[in-house]
């Protein structure tokens, strides 16, 4: 709190690791999962009580999101590409394998073709594109960071083993319109209206809200303040509160009772975010 009492910052990011190691060790319907975000959330409750105890709840606007959900490793039936025939690992330039579900691959120069030709048939549950036919709503297809050749495996098993060095129970990254894929977004402070609703949008779109809140102008962004301009309130200064969250099987836990009880009019309101 000091920081916005005595060094005057305009904006501060607190990033918490939990609950997404525990989600990744464990999975995320495990118990240690559930109260590793207990844990979260009585942090945050700690962090909103010191807001009021500063005196700051009429001035300070406190957004709480994370950038993914989480889902079950499903671990029968794991591909192993070294055993897949006609491919062999000395046709590859460079591999990005074992870490969730894509799978990315440089083939040697003039292999491209061949070792596509390999993979694709290899596995029922796995998918290979060419990068340029890699679906669009992804953004990979003309992505500068996107190897030629990406493996996806969509039934929630990592895909495309080399070794087995990957052991999480839980992981994140397969298509963001996936329910378990989706994460929370929650906003409270004089800047926000209060007891709203608003439709589902994508992560994209908090950097635009960021920079007007912060009276900046933005980069070059993908985003737009369209998304969220209708949460902001239309008399700023007032001290208003709004609590938002997503319906999934984590809001009764993400939802914090004293938020509720405390919330005398009833301000909680929830949506979808897609990620
Ligand atoms: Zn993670």
């Amino acid at each position: 709190m000091k920081w916005f009492s005595e060094d005057d910052l305009d904006f501060v990011a607190l990033y918490f690791g939990e609950p997404d190691s525990t989600g990744h060790k464990y999975g995320p319907e495990s118990q240690q999962r559930k109260d590793m975000v207990s844990q979260v959330d009585r942090t945050v409750g700690y962090l909103r009580q010191r807001i009021l105890d500063y005196g700051m709840k009429s001035t300070l606007n406190l957004i709480i999101t994370s950038d993914h959900g989480m889902e079950t490793v499903i671990k029968d039936n794991e591909i192993y590409l070294r055993n897949v025939k006609n491919f062999s690992f000395s046709d590859i330039q460079f591999e990005m394998l074992d870490y969730g579900p894509q799978g990315l691959l440089v083939p040697k120069p003039g292999k491209l073709d061949q070792v596509y030709e390999a993979l694709k048939t290899a596995h029922s549950k796995l998918h290979v594109y060419k990068k340029e036919e890699f679906p669009k709503r992804f953004h990979y297809a003309n992505h500068t960071r996107v190897t030629p050749l990406v493996l996806y495996d969509p039934t929630l098993s990592p895909s495309s083993r080399r070794l087995k060095l990957q052991f999480n129970k839980g992981e994140h990254g397969f298509d963001n319109e996936d329910m378990n894929m989706k994460t929370i977004f929650r906003a409270v402070g004089p800047a926000f209206e209060r007891g709203l609703v608003v439709e589902p949008f994508e992560s994209v779109n908090v950097y635009a809200l960021l920079c007007k809140l912060l009276e900046i102008v933005p980069e070059p962004h993908d985003g737009s303040l369209n998304a969220t301009q209708a949460m902001l309130a239309k008399s700023a200064g007032l001290s208003l509160e709004n609590i938002q969250y997503y319906n999934n099987q984590l809001v009764n836990e993400l939802i914090q009772p004293e938020w509720v009880n405390s919330n005398k009019q009833g301000n909680v309101v929830g949506f979808q975010l897609h990620i």
